[in-house]
């Protein structure tokens, strides 16, 4: 399976009233298959004198080994730098050719690239484009490419499910989100930032007090895609008995409404997502977060044991539920299943992770689903772990002992999430998953930058020393999830980071809280977990410990500004 390195999200523009955002879009009635070649040019963020722009062409022509797209300036731009393409000028001309690592470029296929530049006077977007000498985006009258294969075909590609959805993709932006993270100081920096839409509750997908809905997204996503490929990230959270070992994001539905989970939930949002004028899109569902990691460790024998998880566990409506989802939106040609598989702070141990792939595994192949429902798996949804620790490697020793025997790391087999990401992948795949399975990593709030991030490696005095030194993590305890106090943002979402990392992907919104710190009365099913009170001193799942959580939040998925602002404070890469 091909995997590439190059594309970001090419993100839209939210320039306001600028003009510096265009999509050349084909002619009105053109047939996708006689245009040979779409491009589109987006100039993503833009000061005074310079501009950063991101281009991603899609090929309708035969399957090319390498290529080279050709446009001209009217006015006296310059680029400066460039990246995921070569990028050479000369006058007004401009040329950008592959790299050795996108060289190749499928039919129906697309890639990626982004510059920066600088101009002085009006940034206009270039008129025409050439890639290997042909026009792009004009009907060049040759009719429909006629592929023979009958099946869906065209530059949006209706049929077969691409290897990463994410490559050659641009982030669906949510509309709404971005409207509030740009109505923070400093929040316009991000806004353009693609993140998830979450399906919360039934009402959700008409839209909750005359928010968008299912459509509206769809329909805006739509727009957003132009003549390219679009990804847009839905999260499908809203199983009976939700959030069983916490309270802070229980739901609406009680333990045994799996009928209507399947009726008034899924249902409709399969119907709405087969709806042939959604089928360009590349639609990414996360599919309910912590349900079957609760189903391993919080269901029964053990001091974690919540009796809420022990009746889901033996109603079995956790796994009937997430085997329905899986069928029924699996059987949607342009939908990615990814099933939610925790995070190395939870499921990291040997002792855990055995037990998960067998619960994936069984979700996986029951109640109608098959492992061709899943397209791959997400990690650290809504947590907080770093994407790679870079002062402590697991297999690091100090003075012959492993770090594996320090407090922190307490014998888990990873301190990562990526590394976790990649072993749980081996085992799935050992298990009877897909080889191509792709992982996603949410790293909306695992940045870890500011004053307190470490600069280098612990003292050698002891194994606790070191990690406790040298972790960029810096929680009180792995085990801690609500509101964390000094956490930043991650890793912007970017496309195939890794091998077998399909993207680093922002499912949940940075600013939107995890949990109330005091008991909100509400009508939404959320309770209150005092893992959200900074006074609290913990349970079971975190050692005892402090929450670590910020004070004064609201509900889970509620605005919380004061958060808003420390994960930019603290954003890694940092902000500009
Ligand atoms: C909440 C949801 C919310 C989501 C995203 C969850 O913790 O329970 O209501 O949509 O977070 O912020």
């Amino acid at each position: 399976m091909r995997r590439t390195h190059l594309s970001l999200f090419a993100a839209l523009s939210v320039l306001a009233g600028s003009s510096g955002a265009a999509l050349l879009a084909a002619p009105a009635g053109a047939a996708a298959s006689s245009i040979p070649c779409s491009v589109d040019y987006k100039v993503q963020n833009q000061w005074d004198t310079g501009f950063t722009a991101a281009v991603t062409i899609t090929n309708n022509a035969a399957a090319k080994s390498s290529w080279s797209l050709k446009w001209s300036y009217a006015g006296n731009q310059q680029v400066t730098s460039g990246w995921n393409a070569k990028i050479t000028q000369s006058g007004a001309a401009v040329t950008a050719a592959n790299e050795s690592y996108n060289s190749t470029l499928a039919s129906g296929g697309s890639v990626s690239f982004g510059f920066n530049g600088t101009y002085t006077g009006t940034n206009a977007l270039p008129a025409a484009f050439t890639l290997d000498g042909v026009t792009c985006n004009v009907d060049d009258g040759s009719g429909s490419s006629g592929g023979g294969t009958g099946g869906g075909g065209g530059g949006g590609g209706t049929g077969n499910r691409v290897d990463n959805p994410y490559a050659g993709a641009k982030g669906y932006v949510d509309p709404e989100w971005s409207a509030k993270a740009a109505a923070e100081p400093g929040g316009s920096r991000i806004a353009h930032q693609s993140t998830a839409v979450w399906l919360d509750r039934i009402a959700a997908i008409d839209g909750v007090n005359g928010g968008m809905g299912l459509r509206a997204h769809l329909d805006e996503a739509l727009k957003q895609k132009g003549s390219g490929d679009l990804v847009i990230q839905l999260v499908i959270y809203d199983l009976p008995g939700r959030d069983c070992a916490a309270l802070a994001s229980n739901g609406e539905l009680g333990p045994n409404d799996l009928d209507k989970y399947k009726s008034q939930y899924i249902d409709p949002i399969a119907t709405i997502l087969a709806d042939p004028k959604y089928a360009g899109l590349r639609i990414a569902t996360v599919i309910e977060p912590d349900s079957l990691p609760n189903l391993v460790t919080n269901a029964g024998g053990t001091d974690t044991t919540t009796d809420a998880c022990v009746t889901m566990k033996s109603n079995g409506n956790y796994e009937r539920g997430v085997s329905y989802a899986l069928d029924k939106l699996g059987a949607i040609p342009n939908v990615y299943n990814y099933l939610d598989a925790g995070h190395h702070g939870w499921l990291g141990w040997d002792t855990n992770l055995g037990p998960s792939v067998q619960e994936f595994a069984k979700a996986a192949t029951s109640n109608g689903a098959s492992v061709n429902d899943v397209a791959g798996f997400i990690v650290n949804t809504a947590n907080y772990g770093p994407v790679t620790e870079p002062n402590v490697k697991v297999t690091d020793t100090v003075n012959g002992q492993t770090v594996r025997q320090s407090k922190w790391v307490d014998w888990n087999q990873y301190v990562d999430e990526q590394s976790y990401a990649l072993g749980l992948r081996d085992k799935l795949i050992a298990a009877g998953f897909d080889s191509g399975l792709g992982m996603l990593i949410d790293t909306s709030r695992d940045g870890w930058g500011g004053t307190a991030r470490p600069t280098g490696p612990g003292p050698l005095t002891s194994v606790d020393a070191y990690v406790n030194g040298g972790r960029i993590d810096r929680r009180v305890h792995v085990g801690n999830w609500c509101n964390q106090s000094g956490a930043g943002l991650g890793q912007r979402p970017t496309a195939a980071p890794a091998a077998g990392v399909d993207a680093y992907v922002w499912v949940k919104p940075p600013g939107q809280s995890d949990g109330a710190s005091t008991a909100i009365p509400n009508d939404e099913g959320k309770g209150f977990d005092r893992m959200c009170d900074p006074t609290y001193g913990g349970n079971a799942r975190n050692g005892n410990n402090p929450s670590g959580a910020l004070p004064n939040a609201p509900l889970a998925g509620h605005w919380f500004s004061a958060q808003f602002q420390q994960l930019m404070q603290n954003a890694y890469p940092p902000l500009p």
